[in-house]
């Protein structure tokens, strides 16, 4: 087959190993280029939008994710069982895991991503820096791979100076991070680190970071072609977070300028290019002073890709398909230019002030629409979501010229839309949007816990 035929050549029939919106996502994708969609679902997710809206569908086991999403076996046999011939992780569950990527090459399955090879390198963090160093991509100054023992943490802390934060080998999802601002502390933090990696992760190594006081999360979406060519498609600013977790993300970053951005673009591009890289792709940094420090890369779509593509006007699923299908990527880096401001809101059922997780019945719903609005969700008007999966009902993406545009699009479609019958984190951007300092773009990622305490405490 040529490298120009057309996706849906290549690939009749994608199966996607996920749930709510981000698989409601792919299928738009797939429909689009006239590619066969198939849901996998678990007996809880019997009822759910994206096994309504894709073609077909396999029941592959129970709520549980570890016995369903998560379950390998199950989704090989499904894509035996449907005759589809790649499968798309999302994010989350198995999209970053380099087992399942190897064991779909193994049965002749085509993994929606990168290879397995480039999942393990960057999915181990201190093997992630160090490539991500020989590559010239600026990091966080730190020890030099693990730390085995409190006397060696002091011996780091002496060198690169007090607050540390100890983080997981095998760490993601904000979860095994523990600072320290003086030896003491450090003792406590370190033993604790290491016993909630093994718990979390099953892999107690932890490594040591300067902690920053006051950063911004800026992180670079790259795009690869496995063939040495890879484009970058600027930056997200993702500093509103609580517990490490993020809240809400904009492009471009309100603080980068075209200079800086050309420059850490131009690293994080050539980096990528540099292994081969296939496919979507994050490279994340701490921003402070004028400086990037790189923190680790994601190999998958992000949940907040879509402030990306609006303001770049590139499909990056398709794209996804398209690399995976052997083509060539669409666009090329001289092409890419942006245009305008992006803000995506992530909507969590989750009751305030706690964040506690609150699933049930949903009344009513009621989506945003107009000029510049996207809803991506999954839920609709007598939906019982479940109580088993992550929180996420939902992201609100705005696009305007400019971000006071951006800005006034967000809260007016933040007033048009209604979910009754269960409590969301929608209140929390009514109180957000009307702060001067998210106004002004003037906030870093330790802002929003701040704010939480002082107007939701
Ligand atoms: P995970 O994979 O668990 O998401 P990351 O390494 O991406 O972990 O870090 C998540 C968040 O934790 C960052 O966005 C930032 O808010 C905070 N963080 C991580 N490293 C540092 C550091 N060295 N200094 C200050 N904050 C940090």
């Amino acid at each position: 087959m040529s490298a120009d035929a057309p996706a849906h050549q290549l690939f009749d029939k994608i199966l996607i190993a996920n749930r709510g919106e981000i698989a409601l996502r792919v299928i738009r994708a797939c429909r689009e280029m006239g590619i066969k969609s198939v849901a996998v679902h678990s007996t809880a997710d019997a009822d759910a939008m994206h096994v309504r809206m894709a073609d077909e569908s396999v029941c592959i086991g129970p709520a549980p994710s570890s016995e369903s999403y998560l379950s390998k076996a199950a989704i090989i046999s499904a894509c035996e069982i449907t005759g589809a011939q790649a499968v798309h992780p999302g994010y989350g569950f198995l999209s970053e895991n380099a087992a399942f990527a190897q064991a779909l090459e193994d049965h002749e399955l085509v993994f929606i991503g990168p290879t397995a090879e480039h999942i393990r390198i960057m999915g181990d963090k201190i093997t992630a820096k160090e490539t991500m160093r020989a590559l010239g991509v600026p990091c966080v100054p730190g020890s030099d791979g693990g730390v085995p023992d409190y006397e060696s943490a002091i011996g780091v802390a002496a060198g690169i100076g007090f607050p540390v934060i100890i983080k997981a080998t095998a760490g993601g999802g904000g979860r095994g991070m523990k600072v320290a601002n003086n030896p003491e502390e450090l003792e406590i933090a370190f033993r604790t680190a290491r016993a909630e990696a093994k718990s979390a992760f099953g892999n107690d190594e932890v490594y040591i970071e300067k902690y920053l006081q006051k950063p911004r999360h800026i992180e670079v979406q790259v795009f690869g072609d496995g063939k040495g060519r890879a484009v970058h498609l600027g930056e997200r600013d993702c500093s509103l977070q609580r517990r490490h977790q993020k809240v809400l993300e904009e492009a471009p970053g309100p603080v980068i300028t075209p200079a800086l951005r050309a420059r850490i673009g131009k690293v994080c591009a050539e980096a990528v290019a540099a292994i081969n890289y296939i496919g979507a792709g994050t490279i994340e940094f701490l921003y402070e002073d004028g400086e990037f420090f790189f923190i680790e890369m994601n190999t998958r779509l992000q949940v907040e890709h879509p402030v990306t593509e609006a303001i770049f006007g590139v499909d990056l699923v398709r794209e996804q398909i398209r690399v995976a299908a052997g083509m060539e990527m669409s666009f090329h880096q001289q092409e890419m230019e942006i245009n305008g401001h992006a803000i995506e809101v992530r909507i969590n059922a989750e009751k305030l002030p706690n964040f506690s997780p609150c699933p049930g019945k949903v009344r009513v719903f009621h989506a945003p629409g107009g000029l510049g609005v996207r809803m991506d969700s999954a839920i609709y008007g007598g939906y019982t979501i479940p109580p088993y999966y992550d929180s996420l009902i939902g992201k609100l993406i705005v696009h305007g010229r400019d971000r006071p545009e951006a800005l006034a699009r967000l809260r007016r479609a933040l007033g048009e839309l209604i979910i009754d019958g269960i409590d969301t984190t929608v209140p929390l951007f009514d109180a957000l949007l009307s702060d001067p300092d998210i106004q002004n773009g003037e906030y870093n990622i330790h802002w929003l816990e701040k704010w939480l305490a002082a107007n939701f405490g």
